[in-house]
Order: C-alpha cells, then sequence, then structure tokens
C-alpha cells in the first residue's frame, strides 16, 4: 500500500452539510481576507459548497487508490469486500437521508474522514488494525460529524484561506470548476482544520448510539478509539511520523474513552 497522495487529514476533519437547508447563505467575516483580490466578505450557499466538495472528492477519489469489490488485486478486493460487508448494517435510510458513500482508500496510513457531500473514506491502514464493529463505529463517527453539520464552518474557512477564495468570492450563480492547484491548497487548508472537542464528543456519541440502534457492542466505539491511542503511545516513544499527523486531531483520545465507558 502506499501513503494517501494528498494532505488530507484525518479522521474527521471535514464533514459536511449534507442535511443543512440549503440556500441559506453564509457570510462570512471580512477581517481574515479584507486586504486579497479586494474580496472583502465571502459569500457561498451551502449548494454551492455541495458543488466544491463533490469535485473535491471527485479529484481526491482519482489521486488515491480506491478499493473495488471487482478488484484484480487480492488485496484491493479484500479491503473492499470487508468494508461492503460491514457497512451493509447501515439502514437504506440513513444511506439516503446524507447520501452516504462509504469506500476505502488503499493506503497505509491510519485514518478516515467525511466530505460535505456525505463521502466517506476509511483508509486500510486504519481498517486491518481494527475488528469489524470497530470499523462500523469509526464509520458511524464519521456519519455522526456528517450529521451534525461539523464541517460547514471548517470547510468555509479552508475556502477562505486557500484559493479557492476568489473562485468563491466571484460568486455568479454558478461554481466555476477547480484547478489542480485550487484543489491542492484545499487539501492543504483541510489538513490545517481541526473539529473541537464538542464535535468530537458528540460524533463519539452518534458512533455509540449507532452501534446500539443496529444491535452492535456500543463498546466498541471506545474499543476503537483505545487502539488510536495505543498508537499513540507508541508512536510517542517511536516518533513513527505515519501516526503523527492523526493524533494532531484528535486530542483528549483517553478523555473521550473515558467518557464513552461512563455511557
Ligand atoms: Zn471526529
Amino acid at each position: 500500500m502506499k501513503r494517501i497522495t494528498f494532505l488530507i487529514a484525518f479522521a474527521l476533519f471535514f464533514s459536511v452539510l449534507a442535511n443543512a437547508q440549503l440556500g441559506r447563505r453564509i457570510n462570512v467575516d471580512r477581517a481574515l481576507n479584507a486586504v486579497s483580490q479586494g474580496v472583502q466578505s465571502l459569500t457561498i450557499t451551502d449548494a454551492q459548497v455541495i458543488e466544491y466538495t463533490n469535485e473535491y472528492m471527485v479529484w481526491m477519489d482519482a489521486n488515491n487508490p480506491l478499493v473495488k469489490t471487482t478488484d484484480s488485486d487480492a488485496g484491493k478486493q479484500a479491503v473492499a469486500e470487508r468494508l461492503a460487508n460491514i457497512v451493509s448494517v447501515i439502514p437504506q435510510e440513513l444511506i439516503d437521508r446524507y447520501n452516504l458513500d462509504i469506500q476505502a482508500y488503499y493506503v497505509v496510513d491510519v485514518n478516515a474522514f467525511a466530505a460535505a457531500n456525505g463521502a466517506i473514506r476509511m483508509f486500510a491502514g486504519l481498517m486491518e488494525l481494527m475488528t469489524d464493529d470497530e470499523i462500523l463505529a469509526v464509520v458511524g463517527h464519521e456519519i455522526g460529524h456528517i450529521a451534525n453539520n461539523d464541517s460547514k464552518d471548517a470547510f468555509v474557512r479552508a475556502l477562505r484561506v486557500s484559493a479557492l477564495r476568489e473562485a468563491a468570492g466571484s460568486v455568479s450563480g454558478t461554481v466555476s470548476r477547480l484547478s489542480d492547484s485550487q484543489l491542492g491548497e484545499l487539501s492543504a487548508a483541510l489538513a490545517n482544520s481541526q473539529y473541537s472537542q464538542a464535535q468530537e464528543f458528540e460524533a463519539d456519541a452518534y458512533g455509540f448510539e449507532l452501534l446500539k440502534q443496529l444491535g452492535k457492542d456500543p463498546g466498541a466505539m471506545a474499543s476503537a478509539l483505545g487502539v488510536l491511542l495505543k498508537l499513540q503511545e507508541e508512536a510517542g516513544a517511536s516518533g513513527n511520523s505515519r501516526f503523527a499527523s492523526l493524533f494532531s486531531s484528535h486530542p483528549d483520545l483517553a478523555r473521550r474513552i473515558e467518557t464513552l465507558n461512563a455511557r
């Protein structure tokens, strides 16, 4: 497996919007980019954010090894089949509500993320360390970020600090196509964004409740985090960079596990 091609970072960074009221406008404060290109403020509709996200995910999927159940490579095929089997218990109603599209990248990184358009990407490196229920827990956590609309602010912030600023600022009812460099800037900006602790706790709770609702052991949410915590401790001891970026976005693992156990 190779490393993921882009700086998309970690589990959980940019999610959603799927259930936001379309058409509501987000007014971004003007302070940060007042000096640039005369763009005094950025106004972008939720629908436009979804369009940008769709484009971003097409680019991500084109540039990272997405696995398919029809893959001729046995390793990739096995990962795709395993994930398809794990998520087959998720009710169609939930899939439809958030337009969920859950797939895996054949990369060694221990990570996962959810995007505003309902895309969830699990990384094979994370999957190989977890049980099926733990993987389902992580998927549930990601759905939680989508359901809670966590990423809208992060996404718009990323737009604001990236070259997209210009494209997004010239809103004329249509969204212009993004260039490779704009997509790269967006991924870098997203890699630097982070969910709040409160958002992470909420997403954990969502994953926990989903497991319960599906008749699975809700303890798998805490044990999935336990896998990450163990890696974090090992990485701390060895300085292994494979995990370093993941944990920068996942503070307080121990506290999150305690909270889930109390639940
Ligand atoms: Zn998260």
